[in-house]
């Protein structure tokens, strides 16, 4: 269910139950199981959805409500409220900052956008006075490193990658020394994204993050995996310390519940979004409006 579809379902359940004459346990319950009804269709996940609805009724106690309060209107804030606070995981994440070298690495399956999404994250810090820089250590994938060197020549960022090189660790320390000799301020490491969750792939990862030291790593996934969303999460956040998470393709048939079960399952924000293929559809990731856009 895309963002609008869900938003739409969620204002009608409020609307239905602000129809009846007395707001009762029985007319709450079939609000919030409709609500969850829409939540679960966009992919949060079971447990999630859950404890929200217990939150819900725990901050609706419609016994306390004197009358003439509006209750629609003090569930439409719980659930406003519910959903701001599953995304947010209640610290910020790390931010880089100018003339001090940071390294942020990425990870992610294969085609979720790592490699597209590095640059946007560069080219975006780089509007912003930043002295980027990429490195590709992706070996598995051919055509990685002409990839990030294509996007990062139309960005004019520089670059570090081999043709002949197998170890992706290797080429993730060398780059790095290389730009933090050259004074880069944040140098950008893609690692490896495999099809699936592969031990390979996280024993891989696990090498390049010992060896890099990365002041944050971002999680990258794919708005339209749907409810596997938490359990790519979990795993990606069991192998290595993931700080933050993008979500891609957010354009097209996104979808909300992605976020929210990534957020759940890293413990760490949404910190940008992808809405395009393009270098500059890039979004900084807000909360409150997100929520509001889903709400409708
Ligand atoms: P990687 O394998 O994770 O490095 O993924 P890529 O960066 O190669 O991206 C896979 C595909 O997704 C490419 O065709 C990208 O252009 C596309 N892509 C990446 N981000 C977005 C996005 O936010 N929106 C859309 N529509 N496509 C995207």
């Amino acid at each position: 269910m895309v963002l609008a579809e869900l938003g739409g379902r969620i204002t009608r359940a409020l609307q239905q139950m602000a129809n009846v004459t007395i707001i009762d346990e029985k007319a709450l319950n079939e609000c919030l199981n409709e609500i969850t009804r829409a939540l679960l269709q966009s992919d949060v996940s079971f447990p999630l959805v859950k404890e929200m609805q217990t939150n819900i009724k725990k901050i609706v106690n419609l016994e306390d409500l004197a009358a003439g309060h509006n209750k629609r209107r003090i569930i439409e804030q719980a659930i406003f409220s519910e959903l701001c606070k599953m995304l947010d995981p209640g610290k910020p994440a790390f931010a880089p900052k100018k003339a001090k070298p940071s390294i942020v690495m990425f990870v992610g399956l294969q085609g979720a956008g790592k490699t597209t999404t590095c640059t946007k994250y560069a080219y975006y810090h780089q509007k912003k006075g930043y002295k980027p820089a990429l490195v590709c250590a992706d070996t598995f994938r051919a055509g990685a490193f002409d990839q990030l060197k294509q996007n990062a020549t139309k960005a004019k960022i520089p670059f570090y990658g081999s043709y002949t090189e197998s170890d992706p660790v290797k080429i993730a320390v060398e780059g790095v020394d290389r730009f933090k000799k050259e004074s880069c301020d944040l140098i950008i490491v893609d690692t490896s994204g495999r099809h699936k969750q592969e031990a390979s792939l996280f024993e891989e990862m696990r090498q390049v993050a010992e060896a890099t030291k990365p002041d944050l790593v971002i999680f990258v996934m794919d708005s339209s995996i749907g409810q596997a969303a938490f359990d790519q999460a979990q795993a990606f956040k069991q192998s290595v310390a993931v700080g933050a998470v993008i979500i891609t393709k957010m354009d097209g048939h996104a979808k909300g519940g992605g976020a929210l079960s990534a957020v759940a399952a890293t413990k760490s924000p949404v910190i940008f979004i992808g809405t395009g293929e393009h270098m500059d559809e890039f979004e900084v990731f807000d909360v409150k409006p997100f929520v509001s856009r889903l709400l409708g």
